[in-house]
């Protein structure tokens, strides 16, 4: 089986300025870009886990969303990361659909989907929904002072992407 680093997307890969999805409005928080690069170095495989409530609110589109997609993964690569595999949630909160955190499905879709073990893998975000959704899913999980810094339960309390993926490859956690 593989292991997988899953991590959440606005906040804690780039600068959460509220639904996200103009191309100009990309901005990596410090080190992130390098701090990837080492992690696709490793065998683990690398997924973004993101809510994009915007869409369901219809604040921007899916074309939208899929624009600045393509160009935050073109940027990603650029610097030799890799990202394996994103999953979205696109609902309005008031959907009531199964996968928005700290719902653990679509950790589960990715597992299932990379035959990942979860209980070696890892979920990094910058808010308590990402930390319960890591928990929920059977994942360890760091939560991170970025973005919204939330105050959670997380197995591994780092100061940012850098540090959480540091922490990873030096197996403190
Ligand atoms: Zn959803």
């Amino acid at each position: 089986m593989n292991v997988g680093v899953f991590l959440d997307r606005d906040g804690t890969i780039n600068v959460d300025k509220e639904y996200v999805h103009k191309i100009e409005d990309l901005e990596f928080i410090p080190g992130v870009l390098e701090a990837l690069t080492k992690l696709a170095k490793t065998d683990y495989k690398i997924i973004i886990i993101t809510s994009q409530s915007g869409i369901g609110r219809g604040f921007y589109t899916q074309r939208d969303y899929e624009i600045f997609t393509k160009h935050m993964l073109e940027e990603i690569e650029k610097h030799g990361g890799r990202i394996d595999r994103i999953y979205y949630c696109p609902h309005h909160p008031d959907a009531g659909c199964d996968c928005r955190k700290p719902k653990p499905k679509l950790i589960l879709d990715g597992a299932k989907d990379f035959d990942i073990d979860l209980s070696k893998s890892y979920m990094i975000g910058d808010k308590k929904a990402d930390v319960d959704m890591g928990r929920n899913a059977g994942c360890k999980t760091i939560s991170v002072m970025t973005g919204k810094g939330e105050k959670s339960e997380a197995d591994y309390a780092a100061k940012n992407l850098v540090d959480a993926i540091d922490a990873i490859i030096n197996k403190k956690v």
